[in-house]
């Protein structure tokens, strides 16, 4: 075992070069647990899993993308965690998220591991018949890695219902059978109510949980989200449900700030605009007038989201969208809630400001486990054939996103950090599961 986190992470870079995102992720659970992590075992993938996904496109022409599946780890149940299909996604980045998704889901009070996966496929401008090509021939390798009892994979970036569809289908096909081996289904073919609005739901009731240990509520509180897509439209709908206002929204693109809010009907239009005709946050601007469209520009040292007055933030697009300038912005504006639906949205040096200056901070993987959440409970509905009613769902959720806030909040003053729910969020998540490695023995 290395002396120390300095040394510990030289080890981890020497071991898994060139993966700064896992190197990031590994850090920051790492700091928060030293003192418990130099009595106990490492954390390893249990299994990366690396394949060719060759398929046809629109002019008949085969394209071969790469897909992944890393298996991490599988000691409080069977591997869990979604599929991303962005151009982005690398061995690094899968392992980050894998890696995360193991202490989230041991936080959830449910019984499941943790595993990512995904392909450097981009569906962005694909036709419908493109993305089922790829999900096809993506499920012909994965069928043999995955199974309700082994590793159930659900939705990422790039992965919603079309695509859970389209490899449902194939999987279906191949094995015979009718079966829960991915989360985020549709209604019709064994989904859970709440599945698709949850990870966004789950974010607001942690910042409300949050905000309730100082007596207040998200009443009237103005609120930058960011991202256009699942996490960013549920977020902003129930942020709308409890009375706050959501200002910006946005996309690869760039982002939208509209003074009035975001009103339900403005929302329609744009979950019309997203999932639907899967357009551009930039229509906003041409449809409401009164908002301001602002094109990303690579050349800015940050991102100008982020630099608005408001009380709450809550990244929802993808990792490191708030770097350290970001962060200072946040906080001369005002903002002193900030709950992440994206995971690891916030640089290293943007989370030490956000604890240092005491605001309230919800990291990734305690707010946004209200996804892989409704996911578990949807393996449960699975398993007893019986689906349970919307509010039955989201009052689950709600209790859920209760427990893991008091675990957070609680073990962050039970290890002498109190309010700090990095280290409180980490510790609970990781002494459940490493208790069970050291109870399954050798070979667990
Ligand atoms: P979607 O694909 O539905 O939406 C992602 C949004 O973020 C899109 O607006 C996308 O814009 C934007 N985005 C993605 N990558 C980038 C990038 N590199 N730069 C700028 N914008 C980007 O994904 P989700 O809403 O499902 O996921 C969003 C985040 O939430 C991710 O970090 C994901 O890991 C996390 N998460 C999701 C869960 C879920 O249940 N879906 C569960 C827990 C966490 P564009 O379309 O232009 O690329």
């Amino acid at each position: 075992m290395a002396e120390s986190v300095a040394a510990f992470m030289e080890m981890i870079k020497a071991k898994n070069p060139a993966e700064p995102e896992f190197h990031q992720a590994v850090l920051e659970v790492t700091e928060s647990l030293w003192p418990v992590l130099d009595k106990r075992p490492e954390y390893r993938p249990e299994r990366v899993i690396m394949f060719r996904v060759p398929w046809v496109d629109d002019k008949g022409e085969i394209q071969v993308n790469r897909g992944f599946r890393i298996e991490m780890n599988s000691a409080i149940g069977p591997y869990k965690g979604g599929l991303r299909l962005h151009p982005s996604v690398n061995l690094g980045i899968l392992k980050f998220l894998a890696f995360e998704q193991v202490f989230k889901n041991s936080l959830t009070t449910l019984p499941m591991g943790g595993g990512k996966g995904g392909s450097d496929f981009d569906p962005k401008g694909k036709s419908d018949n493109e993305v089922m090509s790829f999900c096809q021939s993506f499920m012909l390798e994965l069928f043999r890695h995955i199974g309700p009892n082994t590793d159930v994979p659900a939705g990422d970036i790039g992965v919603g219902g079309r695509e859970i569809g389209y490899l449902f289908g194939m999987y279906k096909k191949i094995r015979n059978e009718f079966t829960g081996i991915l989360t985020g289904k549709g209604r019709n073919w064994g989904g859970s109510l709440i599945r698709p609005e949850a990870t966004g739901y789950g974010a607001v009731y942690f910042a409300a949980e949050m905000l309730n240990t100082r007596g207040e509520t998200l009443k009237g509180k103005i609120c930058l989200v960011s991202g256009g897509g699942n996490v960013a439209q549920y977020t902003t709908e129930k942020i709308l449900d409890l009375g706050g206002k959501v200002v910006t929204l946005s996309d690869s693109g760039g982002y939208i700030y509209d003074e009035q809010g975001i009103d339900r009907e403005k929302l329609a239009f744009v979950m019309e605009l997203k999932n639907v005709r899967r357009g551009r946050i930039k229509e906003y601007a041409e449809k409401y007038p009164k908002a301001v469209f602002t094109p990303i520009d690579r050349s800015l040292d940050h991102n100008p989201l982020w630099n608005h007055k408001a009380d709450c933030a809550f990244p929802s697009a993808t990792q490191n969208e708030i770097n350290v300038i970001d962060a200072q912005n946040l906080i001369n504006n005002g903002v002193y809630v900030v709950s992440e639906g994206a995971n690891m949205p916030t640089v290293p040096e943007g989370v030490e400001i956000f604890i240092d200056k005491g605001i309230l901070y919800g990291p990734g993987k305690a707010a946004n486990a209200g996804g892989v959440s409704v996911s578990g409970l949807e393996m449960s509905q699975n398993s007893l054939r019986y689906s349970w009613s919307r509010e039955e769902v989201d009052q689950k959720l709600q209790g859920i996103m209760k427990a893991i806030h008091k675990a957070a909040y609680e073990t962050a003053e039970e290890f002498g950090t109190p309010g700090n729910y990095v280290n409180g969020a980490n510790i609970a998540g990781f002494l459940k599961v490493a208790d069970t490695m050291l109870d399954l023995g050798s070979v667990g």
